[in-house]
């Protein structure tokens, strides 16, 4: 499975669904430079490869893959035809991350073609990045199988991220908005999509100091906007809470 390291045990859980699943386990560790479009984010994401060694290999992983950015870049980074993507690449966080969607296309092409995967597993605390990765599979016939693992939570509700230890103690508290608005939004579920939406906001603006990006529900597959109730749905969510960006779902119904 790609990552791009400071693992925490989302990361793992990814590890053991794969030891399970598979003979040979490798886990990549490459901090992506033209998947961030915030030089800030970049120049400061955590870096933590001895304990993230350890980790991995008391989860049972069997070897990991340490590029330097020149061994992945052997050639410049590529520029591709998104629109074959159709929605998924257009929305939410297309719409907030620019060439963030081209940049993880890029990467994932390239670690899929040096480490030829039978199966990979992604994790669902990115949905949006697994609808992609799921579509590059398909589109390019790769004989890959696509497995997204739940998202693992800390024991309040925060989805666990890299991001998170960027939070000061008082962001760590109000970070839980974003939990509990996909919790109100679940519960109210189904239901005229406009009204928990303007409801979400509102439960978010409770807390001053988090911008919310985007709160949507939307088709499980293509992530196109509800316009009313369906059984499958999926919420997302982003928020900026002081300098740290966070980003959350929930498959609505369950
Ligand atoms: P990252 O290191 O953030 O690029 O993430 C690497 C992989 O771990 C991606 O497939 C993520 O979706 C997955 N991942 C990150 N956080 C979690 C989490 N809290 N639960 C499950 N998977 C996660």
């Amino acid at each position: 499975m790609p990552t791009m390291g400071a693992l925490h045990n989302g990361h793992i859980s990814l590890v053991k669904a794969a030891v399970k699943a598979c003979d040979i386990v490798v886990c990549s560790i490459f901090v992506n430079p033209t998947q961030f479009n915030n030089a800030n984010d970049l120049a400061t994401y955590p870096k933590t490869i001895a304990n993230d060694l350890k980790m991995l290999a008391e989860a049972g992983c069997h070897a990991v893959y340490l590029p330097t950015v020149d061994d992945i870049y052997q050639t410049p980074p590529k520029q591709y035809d998104l629109s074959v993507y159709g929605h998924i690449t257009a929305t939410l966080e297309a719409e907030k991350r620019p060439g963030h969607f081209n940049g993880v296309i890029d990467v994932v092409t390239r670690l899929f073609n040096i480490v030829k995967p039978n199966q990979v597993f992604f994790g669902q605390k990115d949905y949006q990045q697994c609808m992609v990765v799921k579509k590059l599979i398909a589109l390019n016939n790769m004989p890959i199988e696509f497995n997204m693992c739940p998202s693992v939570r800390e024991n309040d509700g925060l989805a666990m991220s890299s991001r998170n230890v960027r939070l000061n103690s008082h962001e760590r508290e109000i970070s839980l908005s974003l939990y509990k608005t996909l919790q109100f939004i679940n519960k109210n579920w189904p239901g005229n999509p406009q009204q928990i939406i303007a409801q979400a906001h509102h439960l978010m603006a409770e807390y001053k100091e988090v911008t919310t990006e985007y709160i949507a529900i939307c088709n499980p597959q293509t992530l196109e906007v509800l316009e009313q109730a369906q059984p499958q749905a999926v919420a997302l969510i982003a928020a900026q809470v002081g300098s740290t960006r966070l980003i959350d779902n929930m498959i609505l119904g369950n």
